[in-house]
């Protein structure tokens, strides 16, 4: 075929629309922002066919690294507004000022995602792409992003809106094709983007189709609904944020004729798409509806699951709509739940990890036949560093084909004997930690200190403060077996009182250490994003995580950091807990008892810093046992750690990931 004719192809297929000619400079050629257009022009013929199994997967959230993984490229000049900010960094090493900024000259990530769902939804994609499936992603664009986290001393996080220009996004391009959702009393005109996520060989795509109400003639009420992710301050905005993915996904999918057979629910935020394909259907059209759709629950805390009152719903959709809500959702407090409705018209439930499972068992013991489990994973290619991907592809003896088949690395247990490899390992993670110590020079980091970072969402499960508890304690322990470098990040949602205490909390305290710096290196890094989740889970020597269990439904930034050989200090909670067999480092803390769910709100502190502080110490120890000076030890048990990380993250990938999807919840094969 002559590309002339794929460009046509394309364009016959894609609406694009644009009106100053600036998309034709990066869509010519039989190339695609630099990617091949043949793998987008398949894609689209064939969810246009009578393709078995098309899945729509729905989430409000994805987090797609688009900066540094299958990265488009445009013939326009950067736009500012774009580029990842400057973001403070704030420390109790002080120079001049309490501040300084973190500059990284990059392009943003597409900003239409919070955290740990929409990352995951994100390799989600990523891995159907690889997987060569038939499938599709509905979202929102959110023309504002989630929200930007400054700091403010002596005040905490000030978080501010985010401005970014989806018109001049490589990739990301608007369609003429708008649809229309129907409120009890009005329309919301939507207009669709699309967005395209490449295989990891660049011959698959799964089309990202995005919902945007930030067109005429709409009312700015309706304007805004596409504005900030998670807006949680009005009921209405809430409600209407998930209904705008509910019904708009499903009109965008006829307005598209894309052909679906598998409608999955990432998290019961989406489900309102049911709501929309079951207007006018009998019981037994019902019935047959519920076939098509399967659902993912992401979180036993209480606040992940929505209810709405019937008063509220009622004010803005229409009755049609309600009755059906009614119908699957009404619990017995009177309230529509979400969760409830998720369950009751889907074929599949899951979890995302095997202790999620045994929870969701105890919360929802009527469904306990249907939930069943699939551990979440992380999508390798996105993840590896270039250091420990070219590691892997020096040993091809051992790793022959890790570029097409990430499960290979549950061979590096093979090399735990050759002192090349076990050498060659801590090269690359030394190389890593260099390139991070550089960024952050003017704090003057040292590679060959022991360092451990808390990265993750703030909530109060989560305990972001754990480590902070006593710091004398902390103090007293880099006294004594040598220097400690602690990093430390995390937004809270805009609208979490308590999650807001917790970042003011980190920064007194920190402000408290300034005469220890020669000791205790703490750093407190603004704006926690995809770009710092990746170089941070790379870099340190250890990753942090301490949840109160049962409350953690999975976590995997611990994925992304055993991938590049980052050893683990963890309570035993979500994948964690499927991997406690393995020597990732240290597992320490509470634990829930079998058969009780607990209380969030209890999150024994005192009991669990002081075991922290024991394992800290004792990892602490081992590395300067296994690093005095810089000069490393390789037969040291620090390394036989790193190893295991490494082949336990064949078992924690997207790739085993979507096989269980496949088998269990899509029925694939
Ligand atoms: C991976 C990642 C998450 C999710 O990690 P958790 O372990 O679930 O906290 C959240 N935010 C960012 C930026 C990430 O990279």
């Amino acid at each position: 075929m002559s590309e002339g004719k794929l460009i046509d192809e394309f364009y016959s297929l894609v609406q694009v629309d644009d009106q100053n000619g600036n998309y034709a400079l990066d869509i010519k050629d039989g190339s695609y922002f630099g990617m091949p257009l043949k793998s987008i022009v398949d894609a689209e013929k064939r969810l246009r066919s009578n393709v078995q199994h098309g899945i729509a997967y729905f989430s409000m959230e994805y987090g797609l690294a688009t900066s540094c993984y299958n990265k488009l490229s445009s013939q326009l000049a950067l736009n500012p507004k774009n580029k990842l900010p400057e973001n403070a960094v704030f420390s109790n090493y002080r120079v001049a000022d309490y501040f300084f900024a973190l500059h990284q000259d990059n392009i943003i990530d597409l900003p239409i995602y919070s955290g740990g769902l929409g990352i995951l939804a994100g390799d989600t994609v990523k891995t159907m792409a690889d997987y060569k499936l038939p499938a599709v992603g509905i979202g929102i664009l959110w023309n504002s992003g989630y929200f930007r986290q400054k700091f403010w001393f002596k005040y905490g996080q000030a978080p501010e809106k985010m401005r970014w220009d989806p018109h001049t996004y490589p990739g990301l391009v608007p369609l003429k094709n708008r649809i229309k959702i129907s409120l009890k009393s009005e329309d919301v005109h939507i207009r669709l983007w699309k967005y395209y996520v490449y295989s990891h060989k660049h011959d698959a795509v799964v089309p990202l189709v995005l919902l945007d109400s930030n067109i005429e003639p709409n009312s700015q009420r309706a304007k805004d609904l596409t504005d900030q992710l998670y807006r949680s301050d009005n009921v209405f905005l809430k409600l209407l944020q998930r209904v705008m993915l509910g019904f708009g996904g499903v009109s965008a999918l006829s307005e598209l004729g894309y052909n679906i057979d598998i409608h999955h629910l990432n998290e019961g935020h989406a489900v309102f798409a049911f709501v929309a394909k079951a207007r006018g259907l009998s019981q037994d059209e019902l019935e047959k509806l519920k076939r098509k759709f399967v659902y993912t629950c992401h979180t036993p805390v209480e606040a992940g699951h929505d209810r709405f009152s019937f008063d509220d719903l009622n004010k803005v959709l229409k009755k049609e709509d309600t009755d059906i809500i009614e119908k699957f959702g009404k619990e017995r407090s009177g309230l529509a739940n979400l969760t409830l409705l998720s369950m009751n018209v889907s074929s599949a439930i899951n979890a995302v990890s095997h202790n999620h499972q045994k929870v969701m068992h105890i919360q929802f013991p009527k469904y306990k036949e249907q939930i069943q489990y699939v551990t979440n994973g992380v999508h390798p290619y996105t993840w590896v560093s270039k250091a420990f991907s070219e590691l892997f592809e020096e040993f091809p003896g051992t790793f022959p084909d890790f570029k097409n088949n990430p499960m290979i690395l549950s061979r590096a247990s093979e090399l735990n004997g050759n002192s090349d490899f076990r050498a060659k390992v801590w090269q690359a993670h030394q190389a890593n930690k260099e390139e991070f110590c550089k960024l952050l020079e003017k704090w003057s980091l040292d590679k060959n200190l022991f360092t451990i970072c808390w990265a993750r969402r703030i909530a109060a499960y989560k305990r972001p403060s754990l480590i902070l508890h006593d710091i004398n304690r902390l103090v007293s322990i880099a006294e004594r077996i040598g220097p400690l470098q602690i990093i430390l990040a995390g937004k809270a949602h805009p609208n979490d009182n308590l999650g807001f205490t917790y970042v003011n909390e980190m920064l007194d305290k920190v402000d408290k250490l300034a005469e220890d710096y020669n000791k205790l290196k703490i750093i407190v890094l603004e704006n926690y994003d995809i770009s710092l989740g990746r170089l941070l889970t790379s870099s340190v020597d250890v990753w942090l995580n301490n949840p109160l269990p049962p409350f953690e439904a999975s976590g995997t930034s611990g994925m992304k950091a055993i991938l590049n050989g980052v050893l683990q200090m963890s309570t035993v909670d979500g994948w964690v807990a499927e991997a406690t067999d393995k020597k990732l480092g240290a597992f320490f803390g509470y634990k829930n008892s079998e058969g009780s769910v607990g209380n969030e709100n209890d999150l024994h502190m005192n009991d669990d810093a002081e075991e922290l502080y024991h394992v800290l110490e004792s990892l602490a120890g081992l590395y300067y046992k296994t690093n005095p000076a810089g000069k490393v030890k390789t037969s040291s048990e620090w390394i036989d750690m790193m190893i295991e990380c490494i082949c336990t993250s064949a078992r924690f990938n997207t790739y085993r990931m979507l096989d269980q999807y496949k088998k269990n919840i899509w029925n694939i094969g």
